[in-house]
């Protein structure tokens, strides 16, 4: 049998099945005679599930660090949330009714709130509020809550859906994949599956009714494509695909130290995207020449505040300090869209990617602005800085937001605090406007950073979270590369550099033909740096704007995409093997 999911971290498995099934408690309605004993047993078991999340937490952050253990965090503070508590005490107080079945009740609707939100990150948190409630559930019913801890055999993980904390839990060198019927790209679990380099595939819908403990798995986290019980045949060929991936990956890691030149020296930059100090780790190991873009928004998220001045700068110091003096690219907060946060009371939107998110919401919160540039500036003494602004779509904007910057600067200066001397500040192009005004933005700014996650979708009018029209939303299309070429050399007549941070930073098809518009430096999931300094190594610039000139005169997307796509594949195949030198 097939499935299709998506895709959420890259990896072939082929492995035994562990059907995770969180036993369905039974909640009874009965009624209590002892209404304070019942609430005293409610609060009791609030403190106990209290403990085992603290439990929790130490262990992701012993895990998985301080950022993905703030998850937990956040998961106290929905334990401790009146709406949950007292009005579970109220009901029980009011009604009779058990505490089980009040919670329940409470924690139901709770889930239901979210789930009922039009925005993908905002119901997935009904995840948390179903993941805390379980653990108070399982208290008040006497049954144990899942342990990942305890799984000893190499498995591939099948649930429905795995709890922020049961990932947290689990041993990674034990669990060769997941695979779950809810989820998404930017749930917790793909985004601790991608921290752990565990392939995943999410949101299969039904996997957990089509298969049973010990059945045999294959998939593919980059395709989302899973076979339960494979054929010898099907088997075979996940193997081989197995085989052929760790092959590469050694290859791919003999490339370590190697500089990014393309086969007649032109020197391009490759970077990382990160989102948090605890991605540190994979930008060393994959030897990345800097953090080309840091999505700061991620500290901000899972919490019922803003972080401090000074959280933030010990999060912005460790990226800088642990790189130096490679340069990190830090972007200022980009809320809003697919990103909302409740404490930030945004509000409702109609179209949330066309609404108030990234620096058109900081302009007019410049408390919020000016508190991350301090931040910023204050660790800028330990590294190599560089700021960038998201969603630009104007120079006003550009302007404003540097002099809320320069203001920033000069009051630390007149406070005698150490900064860097100079902090060059690029934008993002991820509008059209921006990418057509790119020349007037390039006299005001030191670096653009075409953002091409958004730059695709405002250039089509493709929401890139609206599965309906995916198959509209087209890296190939020849007003994004137009629109791209635009940028690259209105940068480079006033001598301005441009990266590409979006996915298309990473992706192999698209580089030589980046590289043949002149393009100066990638920016991509760490984990994909390798590949593309091997695809780069393969290209002489001549090559590549030859490519380029063929690339640009097509009318249409498929015909690019498979000029490209087969160009790739050429290369790749010339290079796989050939000794580093
Ligand atoms: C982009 O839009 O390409 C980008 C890098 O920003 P994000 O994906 O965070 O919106
Ligand atoms: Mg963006």
């Amino acid at each position: 049998m097939n499935l299709h999911g998506k895709s959420a971290s890259h990896g072939i498995v082929v492995g035994r099945v562990r059907l995770v099934q969180t036993t369905a408690l039974l909640i009874d309605q009965s009624s209590v005679q002892n209404v304070d004993a019942e609430i005293a047993r409610f609060r009791a078991c609030i403190a106990k599930a209290k403990i085992g999340l603290e439990a929790v937490r130490d262990r992701a952050l012993k895990n998985l660090g301080a950022d993905k253990a703030a998850i937990f965090d956040a998961h106290l503070l929905i334990l401790e949330d009146p709406e949950l508590v007292d009005t579970t005490v109220e009901i029980v107080g009011s009604r009779k009714l058990n505490a089980l079945a009040a919670f329940d009740e409470v924690a139901r609707q709770a889930a239901a709130m979210f789930e009922a939100m039009d925005n993908e990150y905002m119901r997935e948190r009904a995840a948390d509020v179903r993941d805390v409630a379980d653990r108070v559930l399982r208290q008040l019913a006497g049954v144990a809550v899942t342990d990942l801890s305890e799984i000893q055999d190499e498995v591939v993980l099948v649930c429905r859906d795995l709890a922020p904390s049961e990932t947290a839990a689990m041993n990674p060198q034990k669990i060769l994949g997941i695979l779950t019927d809810l989820g998404g790209k930017t749930s917790h679990t793909a985004i601790v599956a991608r921290t752990l380099e565990i392939p995943a595939v999410l949101g299969l819908r039904r996997i957990t009714e089509v298969v049973t403990n010990g059945d045999w798995i294959a998939f593919d986290g980059e395709t989302g494509e899973v076979v339960v019980n494979p054929d010898d045949a099907t088997r075979a060929v996940f193997l081989e695909k197995q085989k052929i991936e760790k092959r590469e990956k050694l290859e791919l890691m003999t490339l370590v130290g190697q500089s990014n030149t393309s086969a007649d020296g032109r020197v391009t930059q490759i970077v990382a995207n990160i989102g948090s100090p605890e991605d540190l780790p994979g930008v060393r190991k994959y030897d990345a020449a800097g953090v080309g873009l840091y999505r700061t928004e991620f500290l901000f998220m899972d919490r019922t505040e803003a972080p401090s001045e000074e959280e933030q700068f010990q999060a912005y110091k460790a990226v800088l300090e642990g790189l130096a003096p490679l340069p990190v690219t830090i972007r200022t907060l980009d809320v809003g869209g697919d990103k909302p946060l409740a404490y930030l009371d945004i509000g409702h939107e109609d179209n949330p990617f066309l609404g108030y998110r990234a620096i058109r919401y900081c302009l007019e919160h410049p408390e919020i602005l000016r508190t991350q540039f301090r931040a910023m500036l204050r660790a800028s003494a330990f590294g190599n800085l560089r700021i960038m602004f998201p969603m630009i779509a104007s120079l006003e904007e550009l302007l404003a937001a540097k002099e809320h910057l320069e203001a920033v600067r000069k009051e630390l200066v007149a406070s005698g605090v150490k900064i860097a001397d100079h902090v060059p500040v690029g934008v993002m192009i991820e509008i059209p406007s921006a990418a057509i005004i790119s020349d007037i933005l390039a006299q005001h700014c030191e670096f653009l950073s075409i953002g091409t996650n958004d730059l695709i979708q405002y250039t089509v009018a493709v929401d890139r979270l609206n599965e309906r029209v995916q198959n509209l939303y087209d890296p190939f299309h020849p007003a994004v590369l137009r629109l791209m070429r635009t940028v690259i050399e209105n940068a480079h007549k006033f001598g301005r550099k441009t990266s590409v941070c979006g996915e298309m930073g990473g992706s192999e098809a698209h580089l030589p033909l980046l590289l043949g518009m002149g393009l100066d430096e990638f920016s991509m999931a760490p984990t994909s740096i390798l590949r593309s300094r091997r695809q780069l190594s393969g290209w002489t610039m001549k090559e590549a704007e030859a490519l380029r000139d063929e690339v640009m005169k097509q009318s249409r997307s498929a015909d690019i995409e498979s000029i490209l796509m087969q160009a790739e594949a050429r290369k790749r195949n010339d290079l796989k093997g050939r000794p580093s030198t």
